[in-house]
């Protein structure tokens, strides 16, 4: 206990230095193909309330009955009091409150497809002050230096000297293509893993995985095709759309024995009722986040008495 009232001491200043945090999470900016957006998620959600789309202030006003608070929110939490929310003045509706950032780090995630390989290359050098600056957005830090045995443009960083391809589609052989177009109408059918294995004439389940992959990279590519088109306003949809919503959760096995917890996985899908064209199927799985392994409790001696 003696050292508490020291450290108190120590620290006091410091905590009074730090700005407050804001009231509410403050807005993020996103590129969208070169514009920069400003996202704010912290508003009423209520389509009929006139606060709808009304942003919460993020900066606190002077405590006490004032004319400087809010006009349209209070700040809250939710029903079960754990996480911050708003109560809207107006519908008294109270929406959570959402990180800004994280949506736009989702917003990137998901819209990754409809990228350009120029668009989306950048130097990955941690080091390097062209980190994360496109090759499209920033010309001048790069330049091109011929092309890789596979045919993609090769690029030199300027700041740093680190080489890196623009990712070219990937291509496959024409018997290699076949087997992948015979194994995706069989997986759109629902046929069972070995029984494809068989029927597609696989020379192995390795190649099954290798097969999948590259079924997933074109599905993708050609779907982020399609959104950049509707996006540019190259593809344009009727002028009346019945579009139908639905989310899903997926519950997958355990990954590991070590970990024997299942996992979940939402997502959401948007279909064209009319032509039942998926307009588009989002989950909420990133690849880049995936939990570390347990490592394996060390081994006991065990039996040694036999
Ligand atoms: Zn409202
Ligand atoms: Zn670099």
């Amino acid at each position: 206990m003696a050292g508490a009232p020291g450290t108190a001491t120590q620290t006091a200043p410091e905590l009074l230095e730090q700005p407050p945090a804001p009231r509410a999470p403050l807005a993020a900016e996103v590129d969208l193909f070169g514009e920069s957006e400003a996202i704010q998620v912290n508003h009423c959600r209520m389509p009929g309330c006139g606060n709808f789309g009304v942003p919460a202030r993020t900066e606190h006003g002077k405590t006490g009955p004032s004319a400087d608070r809010d006009p349209n929110y209070v700040v809250t939490g939710t029903n079960k009091g754990t996480i911050p929310a708003l109560r809207c003045k107006s519908c008294g509706e109270k929406p959570a409150m959402k990180s800004n950032a994280g949506v736009a780090a989702e917003f990137r995630r998901i819209s990754a497809a409809m990228l350009r390989p120029d668009e989306a290359a950048a130097c990955t050098n941690p080091e390097c002050g062209n980190r994360g600056r496109s090759v499209a957005a920033h010309p001048g830090g790069y330049r091109k230096q011929g092309r890789s045995a596979s045919g993609g443009q090769r690029m030199l960083c300027r700041a740093c000297g680190r080489r890196f391809v623009l990712s070219s589609p990937v291509r496959l052989g024409a018997s290699a293509r076949a087997a992948a177009a015979d194994a995706f109408s069989r997986i759109a059918n629902k046929s069972p893993v070995r029984c494809l294995v068989r029927g597609a004439r696989l020379p192995s389940a390795q190649r099954y995985y290798q097969t999948l992959d590259f079924i997933f990279r074109r599905c993708r590519e050609f779907s982020g095709r399609v959104d950049r088109a509707l996006a540019d306003g190259r593809l344009r949809l009727p002028e009346s759309v019945n579009v139908a919503v639905d989310c899903q959760t997926y519950t997958l096995n355990w990954i590991c024995r070590l970990d024997r917890r299942n996992t979940e996985i939402q997502s959401i899908c948007t279909v064209d009722a009319d032509s039942q064209f998926v307009l588009g199927l989002h989950s909420n799985h990133d690849p880049a986040a995936a939990a570390p392994r347990p490592s394996p409790p060390p081994r006991t001696r065990q039996g040694s008495g036999r």
